[in-house]
Formats: structure tokens, C-alpha cells, sequence
């Protein structure tokens, strides 16, 4: 659909706009054709909701001017009604030139002037934040309000909950008028830019670019990157710029780079099998991997969830909640494992129940192997940090830890169908041919978010269940893979 007369534009379709034009187009002339937001995104979007509502208890007495309100017009009016009561406002539209801001909180401040709020669920300011909030001015003291200062509250990352959260202790407010004064003047003339490409009959003929992906991954990617092979260039591991280099050369699979382009050790496996469709084996290395697992061999992995705002006492904002974990105990290779598992129930703090149940099972021989140590030793160290009556079972596993990601992330292994990732989703197809297709739940933050809508989203008990054993099942194949990959590269040693 065109439309001969584009509305206004937002403050989230001019960012898109700062982003890519072509995105732009198709937000306002094909916008069917922009995927909806995934689970994942949404929650985020949710997350963003419940802090701005924490934000608005630091502003008593504030009108909430159009939260429920979607005609337009009628939110224009609605704002300029409530601006004469000289109160805070919570999401108060104005429009000027072609701009329609909705900030988070508009302060009065003195007999005539605003300061805006804008509210942020993330821990720190970002270059898009400001933007945003330079947008935000811009129509506002076009429209005529006086603003005096621009803020951005966010969270602060050291905050700890102890009993109700504290917002006046949860936000930090920095000011950034300076640097929403730099941006000023460039936002009147990128804004007749972006009214001229949403008139354009076509979409814009935009290549893709590092802006995919900056600031947001762009909803548009699987339509411009369709172009793109299994194996492009952007498979390279740490390939970074050299990818877009080789792109703009006119290089498009990893099988055709040329050999005078300087690769690492991994990228020349890459383009090695990537042109014999043969995996490359390290099977000495591999070998000297295998020997350091003493048995019993303790397969273990982790589930864990985050919120912005702190559920539990001890918590800080954003910081990882275990709440399940898998754990299959080989005696020795080859040998069925036992299985032992938890998975938290109701809504209080899972980790006393999931510390006292690991504690029960880990054992105190032979190495634990996890997928990406990094991940499970910081969730150990913090749940050290918070109930050091654990310390010292804690502190001796650890050295027991051994990382089966190593020899994927070192290419003592690297299949071409890998695609230039070392994740166990990718390994466990290519080594074994089993994969977590089948699967309701297939990756670790699906598991979080599942968990937590149906242990906090108020389900009913039928839904509750089948998604705790869908929980299991997931987390269960983690650990089981990693004795699959195990017997696997035992297999290619001889
Ligand atoms: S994927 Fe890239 S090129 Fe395509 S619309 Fe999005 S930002 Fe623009």
C-alpha cells in the first residue's frame, strides 16, 4: 500500500530510518512483509513495560495522559489538556514538523519549562538511547514546550534487592542535554530525508551492511541476506570486517576466498573444508582432550533466567537465576549414565533447592564436563557469592570442570555443515546426526522464558506441566549430547 501523504513519523520508525531507509519503506508501505517480533524480542519489550511502570512510582501525582489510548488525535489533545496541570506526564504525544514524540516522563520544572525521562530497562547509556531522546526534544520545543534538560534512567547494574525494590535505589539518572544538544540540528534535515523515502514507489536499493545489525538486528534480515549461500563469507569465525571486505571483493563463498587473503588457523580450516565438503579431524589433539576426563564423568548443564527487575532478595538487575540443571554420571565409556535432574516448582528463589540437589548428586570424583565453561563456573561463582555456606563443594568442583566446547572452539574438529559455529547445536547434528529438531523447547533462552511464563505468568496446570516436561526433556538432551559427542570423538580416535 503507498501512501500519499506519510503521518508522522515516531520515535521508533525514525531510528528505524537512522538505521536503513529501506527499512523505513517497508514500515510504512509494505509493512505486512516485516516479520512480528519472536518470543524472545517480546519479552524484551515486556521487561522495557515493567521498569518504565517502576519508574513512574519516583513521579507521584503524574497523569498517565495516553497509555490506553490509540486514536491519534485524540492523544494530541488528551497531552496538551494534561501539559496545562503542570504535572509529570507519562507518554504525552506532541507533533512538530512531521515528528510525533511520546516521551516515557515529561518533568515540569519551574513555571514553564520540561525535563524529559526517557526509561531504560538496559544498564547503560547507548549511542541510540541518545539519539532517541535528541528526537524526542526536537519535537518538543517544536511544539513548543521549553525543555531544559534530557535524562536517561536506567538501570543500575550494582542495585541489590532487599525486601520491596527501591526505585529511588534501582535507577540511575544520567544527563545527557550535552550531547542530545550535539544532535540537534541534525534531526530537522534527516527527517525530510526519511519523508522522502517513505514517498519513494519503491523500496530503496540499500545493500547490507555492519547496519543490519546496528543498533538492532534488523526484522528485514532473512529478506536482503536470502542472497547469501549456507557457506558465505560471513561464516569466517571472528571474521568481522574481512567478511564485508571480501563481500564488497566480490567474494561471496568461503570455498572461493583467494589464497593470498590472510586468514587465521580457523578460518583456513574453513575455507579447506569448505571447498572438499570433508570434516577436518585433529586427532591427536582430540585424543590428548579425551585423556584428561577421569571417570565417573559427570555431564552437566545449567538453565537459568534473568530479569530486569530483581524477583527475589540478593538479586541484582539482570543477573542469572539458575533454576534446572541435567546431570548424567558415566562410569566409565560406553557404560549406561544414571541420570539425575532438577527443576524448580512454584515461585520462590530456586537456588537453595538447586544447590542442595546438586550438592546431593555431583559427587566428589572424576571431571565434570560441561558445553562452555565459562557459562556454568560464573553461575557457580555467584552462587557461592550469594550462600557461602556452599563455598567449599562449590570451590571443589570447579577444578573438576572440563570444557567439551574447547576442541570445537580450537578446530580439532570442524565439520563444513558447523557453518562457523562451535555451539553444541551445531556439533551435535554433524558428529552424530541426532539434533534437537524434534524437540518443543530447542535452545536455552526459549527454556528461560517458558519457564518463567509458566511459573509466573499465571497458566493453567495443564499448560504448566506439559512445558516442565518439555523443560526436562531439553535439558536432559543437553547433557545426553555431550556423552554423544564423547563416544563420538572416541569413535574417531580409534
Ligand atoms: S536487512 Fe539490512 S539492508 Fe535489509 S532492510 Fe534491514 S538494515 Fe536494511
Amino acid at each position: 500500500m503507498t501512501i500519499a501523504h506519510p503521518p508522522s513519523l515516531s520515535k521508533s520508525t525514525f531510528l528505524m530510518g537512522r538505521q536503513c531507509s529501506k527499512l523505513l519503506w517497508f514500515r510504512y508501505n509494505a509493512r505486512d512483509q516485516i516479520p512480528a517480533p519472536d518470543e524472545a524480542q517480546q519479552a524484551v519489550f515486556d521487561q522495557g513495560h515493567e521498569v518504565g511502570n517502576l519508574a513512574k512510582q519516583l513521579f507521584p501525582g503524574g497523569i498517565e495522559v495516553s497509555a490506553d489510548v490509540t486514536d491519534f488525535a485524540q492523544v494530541l489533545q488528551r497531552s496538551l489538556e494534561a501539559a496545562k496541570a503542570r504535572k509529570p506526564l507519562f507518554e504525552a504525544g506532541f507533533v512538530y514538523n512531521g515528528g510525533f514524540a511520546r516521551a516515557d516522563i515529561l518533568n515540569p520544572v519551574g513555571r514553564n519549562e520540561w525535563d524529559i525521562i526517557e526509561v531504560k530497562s538496559s544498564t547503560e547509556v547507548k549511542d541510540v538511547n541518545v539519539l532517541d531522546l535528541a528526537f524526542q526534544a526536537f519535537v518538543y520545543n517544536g511544539a513548543g514546550l521549553n525543555i531544559r534538560r534530557c535524562y536517561l534512567m536506567h538501570v543500575d547494574r550494582n542495585y541489590v534487592r532487599r525486601g520491596a525494590v527501591d526505585p529511588k535505589k534501582f535507577f540511575k539518572l544520567a544527563d545527557v542535554t550535552k550531547d542530545v544538544s550535539g544532535l540537534s540540528r541534525e534531526i530537522e534535515p534527516q527527517l525530510e530525508d526519511m519523508f522522502a523515502t517513505i514517498r519513494l514507489k519503491q523500496e530503496p536499493e540499500i545493500k547490507i551492511g555492519p547496519h543490519c545489525s546496528d543498533p538492532y538486528d534488523c526484522p528485514l534480515t532473512d529478506r536482503c541476506w536470502a542472497f547469501l549461500p549456507p557457506d558465505s563469507v560471513f561464516n569466517l569465525y571472528y571474521g568481522g570486517k574481512k567478511c564485508w571486505r571480501l563481500l564488497h571483493e566480490g567474494v561471496v563463498n568461503l570455498k572461493d576466498i583467494p589464497d593470498d587473503v590472510d586468514l587465521t588457523d580457523r578460518q583456513t580450516i574453513q575455507r579447506k573444508v569448505a571447498g572438499t565438503g570433508q570434516p577436518h579431524i585433529d586427532r591427536k589433539a582430540l585424543a590428548s582432550f579425551l585423556k584428561r576426563l577421569k571417570y565417573p564423568v559427570s555431564y552437566l548443564d545449567f538453565e537459568t533466567f534473568s530479569t530486569a527487575i530483581p524477583l527475589f532478595d540478593g538479586l541484582s538487575p539482570w543477573q542469572q537465576v539458575a533454576f534446572q540443571f541435567s546431570l548424567h554420571r558415566q562410569a566409565a565409556p560406553g557404560v549406561k549414565p544414571e541420570h539425575h535432574a532438577f527443576l524448580a516448582d512454584g515461585c520462590g528463589d530456586p537456588r537453595p533447592d538447586f544447590l542442595h540437589r546438586l550438592c546431593g548428586c555431583i559427587g566428589d570424583k572424576g571431571s565434570v564436563i560441561v558445553y562452555n565453561a565459562k557459562f556454568e563456573v560464573g553461575v557457580l561463582d555467584a552462587l557461592a557469592d550469594a550462600f557461602p555456606e556452599h563455598v567449599v563443594w562449590i570451590e571443589a568442583v570447579k577444578p573438576r570442570i572440563i570444557d567439551l566446547l574447547e576442541p570445537f572452539q580450537a578446530f580439532d574438529y570442524y565439520h563444513p555443515e558447523q557453518y562457523g559455529s562451535a555451539s553444541i547445536k551445531a556439533v551435535l547434528p554433524v558428529l552424530t546426526g541426532r539434533s534437537y529438531t524434534d524437540l518443543e523447547i530447542q535452545e536455552g533462552n526459549t527454556a528461560s522464558l517458558e519457564f518463567l511464563r509458566v511459573h509466573f505468568g499465571g497458566v493453567a496446570e495443564a499448560e504448566r506441566q506439559k512445558v516442565r516436561g518439555q523443560l526436562e526433556r531439553y535439558c536432559s538432551q543437553d547433557t545426553e549430547g555431550m556423552i554423544w559427542i564423547t563416544d563420538a570423538l572416541r569413535q574417531l580416535t580409534g
